[in-house]
């Protein structure tokens, strides 16, 4: 066809349309700005992580191999680099400053410069809007990523603290662990702003409207792989979603998948995959309220990678997650069960699902020995060598990570950007001027 032919039948479609389809059936199409915004963080989720997953995720028998939501969002990739004073591989607080405020600090850092003076966040200026706020994160609520989005301190370490300028927040939703920063006193000054305090996860299903603090464990939330229920992040971001969305004005939710990152710091790729698992779940349910919602927009990220995680190892070309799949527990709970119990080998090659054979066998009683981590650490390089997974480090990697993105202004993050542009261009979307607090 050639072009005047082309432009010819287009306009002749064009033309057309309006007779074949009835407007009001047309879905309503997407404003340019979005009214809320949903931000996700996959702790440690380097690029390593997601492709990791798809073949954990791929169903072998099959000759394709399925695309995953990573996939189907993927729209950018960001440099992750803290401050200069920090060299060039970040901790979560630097990260999640330059995420929650656009500017760069140094490693600890909640939310405050290099002088150590506050930076205003995207949730205070959300709040500024009318807008609601709300976190839900798998760490304790006040760990590094959502105390930067939501407060600021020179130091993550500052628990304590942070807790207590959780009180100043205002935010409408906060969901996690943490039990143990919030004591009673503190607990009480929330009650008497209004919040409804849970520390029963059963109970989050009955809440109907803001304000809400749910502390579900004493610190982290279980390993997905330790929890029957499996499915606590995703839970907490529709209930999030659901509780937000009553605000007219809009509202701004950080989503973090939170111990990807400490599956990764303890170079456990089993406990990797099923936090994974869930944060992939999470995004959907995002995605799915994003379709129904198309007001809303949500953009997805890592502050960092962790661990150096590779997908094959020592000169070999495979990867194998098919054993990632046998595990009835995480390794940390197995390795815990194995050194109390007398009877220990069989019930451990059980939870693993796979044999001890005599040389491994060997290997693990000596390990036992020596404690809990000792043993632990052996299991994992099992798995490590039937899995053939690579590891370099315990800590952060510098590595960029990717950024996926769906809904009204996903389009702004397409290629390369800074940590930092993606703060400053999500503030850019929030609606102009101030309006009074709902
Ligand atoms: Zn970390």
């Amino acid at each position: 066809m050639k072009l005047s032919q082309l432009t010819g039948a287009l306009l002749g479609l064009s033309l057309l349309l309006p007779l074949a389809v009835d407007a009001n059936q047309l879905p309503n199409p997407a404003p340019s700005r979005p009214q809320n915004i949903v931000i996700m963080v996959g702790d440690g989720m380097g690029p390593a992580y997601t492709s990791a997953y798809r073949y954990f995720n791929d169903n072998p028998d099959t000759e394709e191999i399925e695309q995953t939501v990573f996939d189907r969002l993927l729209v950018g990739m960001a440099s992750t680099y803290p401050a200069r004073v920090s060299g060039y591989v970040t901790d979560s607080a630097a990260a999640a400053t330059a995420l929650a405020t656009g500017v760069k600090s140094y490693n600890g850092a909640i939310s405050v410069d290099t002088q150590k003076q506050p930076i205003p966040t995207i949730m205070e200026k959300a709040k500024q809007r009318g807008m609601s706020t709300g976190v839900a994160v798998t760490s304790q609520i006040n760990h590094a990523t959502p105390a930067a989005f939501l407060s600021h301190s020179e130091s993550r370490k500052n628990y304590v603290e942070l807790a207590n300028k959780y009180l100043e927040t205002d935010a409408d939703v906060m969901l996690g662990g943490g039990q143990k920063y919030f004591d009673q006193e503190l607990l009480a000054k929330f009650d008497a702003k209004g919040y409804q305090i849970l520390q029963e996860f059963s109970a989050l299903e009955s809440i109907k409207q803001p304000k809400v603090m749910g502390l579900f464990a004493e610190v982290q939330l279980p390993w997905v792989l330790d929890d029957k229920d499996g499915h606590r992040l995703s839970t907490m971001t529709g209930k999030a979603l659901e509780l937000l969305s009553q605000n007219p004005n809009g509202f701004v939710l950080l989503v973090e998948g939170s111990l990807i990152d400490w599956a990764g710091h303890n170079n456990d790729i089993a406990a990797a995959m099923a936090e994974m698992d869930e944060f992939a779940h999470t995004m959907e349910v995002v995605e799915q309220f994003v379709r129904q919602n198309p007001n809303t927009l949500m953009v997805a990220t890592a502050d960092h990678n962790t661990g150096g995680l590779s997908i094959g190892s020592k000169g070999k070309y495979a990867w194998n997650p098919e054993v990632l799949k046998g595990l009835s527990a995480s390794i940390d709970t197995l390795a815990a069960a194995a050194l109390t119990a007398e009877d220990w080998q069989a019930p451990l090659a059980q939870g693993l699902g796979f044999e001890l054979d005599p040389a491994l066998l060997e290997q693990l009683t000596k390990a036992r020995m020596q404690g809990k981590e000792t043993l632990a650490s052996a299991i994992k390089q099992e798995v490590d060598r039937r899995s053939n997974t690579g590891w370099t480090t315990g800590g952060h990697t510098g590595t960029d990570v990717q950024v996926f993105a769906t809904g009204p202004g996903a389009e702004l993050f397409i290629g390369n950007q800074d940590n930092t542009d993606i703060a400053s261009k999500l503030i850019s979307l929030l609606p102009k001027g101030q309006r009074a607090a709902q």
